[in-house]
């Protein structure tokens, strides 16, 4: 059965009269298409989300009777009341060149990657790849994960709990943030990323080595820092109130002021104006990572911030993860 008529299945079968529609970025060229479609099959009045939707973490707060989340794999461990998960895979695998590209520079024993938008891939490309003579393991989700392979900017269990059967990583997907995360979890072992939309390979050593000297400039930066301000999230899947009450505490352990901020989208622009000195982030892990550049202040994983207290040592350096 098609998704949307599963959809229209689940919306005539709870009698819903209203129906809240929630895309990712990338998929809001179907918004209006998907209401038209709804409303004109079941008669209910849609409700588009316009505020961003960046993940199974958060899903939108509506007066509906039921909201459709497009894009992302349910997490296992929450408990999602009136969602519906509307899923949307990518397209076939139409070639192998950008596997048979990486292929090249990898070890014999792989750990195969992914997001959730190319796991149908991985059962091809593992047979690909093992009749070229690689070993090849897909390692299992945990209960924040959905699918085998599976890599959250936020988990990446999929890859270190099969750490001691590889040598290697292969990433399938077209970011740096998810194979940025493994080759920083797991950094004796090189992590190649196979790019389907380039139809290239690369290995992640040398955006690694550049994050983490701009990681070490932020923690340099804030052990200056006198207050800082701890940001909690409101989305059902970051918030993390009870590791930023321990960091607060930790701050008043070392001397520092901390106070405790909370947010449901964390921006540089909601964040102008307050007299903080740096900021501690323990919502999205990617937002310290990938927006570093965009805030005035230094903006810290809780690990990081652990080492500008001198709880952690530099070498202990681990990348910030949301495990279920
Ligand atoms: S917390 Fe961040 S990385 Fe994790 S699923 Fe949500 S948006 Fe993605």
């Amino acid at each position: 059965m098609a998704e949307t008529d599963r959809l229209l299945e689940v919306i005539r079968g709870r009698n819903a009269k209203t129906v809240g529609l929630q895309f990712p970025v990338g998929l809001r060229t179907k918004a209006v298409e998907l209401a038209q479609e709804i409303e004109g099959k079941t008669g209910v009045t849609c409700l588009v989300s316009a505020d961003p939707s960046f993940g199974a973490c958060d899903v939108a707060d509506m007066p509906v009777d039921l909201i459709v989340h497009l894009g992302h794999a349910p997490m296992p461990h929450l408990r999602y009341h009136g969602v519906f998960f509307y899923d949307l895979p990518g397209p076939p695998l139409a070639s192998m060149d950008f596997v048979d590209a990486a292929e090249r520079i990898l070890p014999k024993r792989i750990g195969l990657l992914t997001t959730t938008q190319f796991r149908h891939w991985l059962p091809a490309i593992r047979d690909h790849l093992e009749a070229k003579g690689h070993t090849v393991r897909i390692g299992e989700p945990d209960r924040r994960v959905a699918y085998a392979g599976q890599l959250l900017g936020c988990d990446y269990h999929a890859a270190t709990v099969i750490e001691e059967d590889v040598d290697g990583y292969l990433y399938i997907g077209t970011g740096d943030f998810h194979p940025l995360g493994v080759a920083i979890l797991v950094p004796d072992k090189p992590v190649v990323i196979a790019d389907p939309e380039r139809g290239t390979a690369r290995d992640l050593r040398d955006v690694r080595e550049r994050v983490l000297r701009q990681r070490h400039a932020a923690i340099a930066r804030a052990r200056e820092a006198q207050i800082f301000g701890i940001i909690v999230s409101k989305k059902i899947g970051q918030a993390r109130m009870d590791l930023a009450r321990d960091l607060k505490a930790l701050a008043q352990k070392y001397g520092k002021q901390a106070h405790l901020f909370l947010m449901d989208l964390v921006s540089p622009e909601l964040l102008q104006g307050y007299r903080v000195d740096a900021w501690v982030n323990t919502a999205c892990p990617r937002i310290a990572i990938e927006d570093v550049l965009q805030y005035k202040e230094p903006i810290l994983t809780p690990q990081e911030f652990e080492i500008v207290l001198g709880e952690r040592p530099w070498d202990d350096y681990v990348f910030d993860e949301i495990r279920a």
